[in-house]
């Protein structure tokens, strides 16, 4: 699924469109294509598409992403995505069958969106309507051929995605935040790129990091609120867009205990001049000749 605009040699047509748009298309079990699209897959993953997932086979985040997923950067020295792993040595997608879809329900963004495919959702915090997308056309799809006429609004309500695109705004917004802050913020640090990818796509090890003594000591959330969080993967998913919003962008939505805040950058202006008198020592230590070179 593509949220940009196309690169040429995209099968992504150049014409953009509203949801009022009619397409024409229909996916049904007995197309000569069956199955086509699930054999050669690219297929990114939203958080919420690892909740769903890991759901259905009980198992935590940590297991799903280490059996069926792939990290990538969505840009150079940028923040992490999750794509689907294929079956091993091949294109296919782990979860194809003779049947179709083995995970139909539970299906991710990406394959319920196509042909169509999401350039930009509208910001939840703008009133005009700028959701915007276009279709996918490849040579082995023959759902084009099919003589259904729906529009996108329909097909997005059609494949369940309203709730799928609901649940990961928040995500959203933060990979077009970072992408739209481009090289002036400059590359993220390895912190901050581990507690997205944390934040995001392992919510079972980011759980017990929001139960943590730590986090509670920085964070004055409501005791009610804290349990409502930790006892739902979807809340906590949510609760996860807003702490990486306030921590990468600035953007405080969450309370925090300012005495503790106040002592932790004492700690950490501590920590960098104790870094900056050592380097400055080895530094004066290097011209004294305290240090031998082994190759004299
Ligand atoms: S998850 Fe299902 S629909 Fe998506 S690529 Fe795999 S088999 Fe196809
Ligand atoms: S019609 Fe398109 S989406 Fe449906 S099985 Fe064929 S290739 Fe896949």
């Amino acid at each position: 699924m593509a949220e940009n605009h196309p690169p040429p040699d995209s099968p992504v047509l150049p014409q953009t469109f509203d949801g009022a748009k009619q397409i024409r298309f229909q996916c049904r079990k007995g197309i000569a294509c069956w199955n086509a699209c699930c054999s050669n897959i690219d297929i990114s993953l939203t958080p919420y598409d690892i909740l769903r997932l890991k759901h259905r086979f009980g198992i935590s985040s940590g297991e799903f992403l280490q059996k069926y997923t792939v990290p990538y950067e969505m840009e150079r020295d940028s923040i992490a995505g999750v794509k689907l792993r294929p079956v091993e040595n091949g294109t296919a997608c782990q979860f194809m069958t003779p049947e179709g879809c083995s995970v139909y329900e539970d299906r991710p963004t990406a394959c319920r969106y196509y042909p169509v495919a999401l350039l930009s959702l509208r910001r939840q915090d703008e009133s005009t309507d700028r959701d915007s997308y276009a279709l996918v056309r490849e040579t082995h799809c023959l759902g084009h051929n099919e003589p259904r006429p729906i529009t996108v609004d329909d097909y997005r309500k059609e494949q369940g995605l309203v709730e799928y695109d609901e649940l990961a705004r928040g995500w959203r917004q933060l990979v077009l935040k970072k992408k739209s802050s481009g090289p002036t913020i400059g590359k993220p640090s390895v912190r901050s790129r581990q507690l997205f990818f944390m934040a995001c796509y392992d919510i079972d090890r980011f759980r017990p990091f929001v139960a943590s003594d730590g986090f509670n000591d920085l964070y004055d959330l409501p005791p009610e609120t804290l349990e409502k969080i930790l006892g739902d993967d979807t809340e906590l998913m949510l609760f996860g867009f807003r702490f990486l919003m306030q921590v990468l962008f600035g953007d405080e939505s969450i309370s925090m205990r300012h005495e503790a805040v106040e002592q932790r950058r004492l700690r950490h202006q501590a920590k960098a001049q104790r870094m900056e008198i050592e380097a400055a020592e080895r530094r004066a230590a290097e011209r004294d000749g305290m240090y031998e070179n082994p190759d004299e």
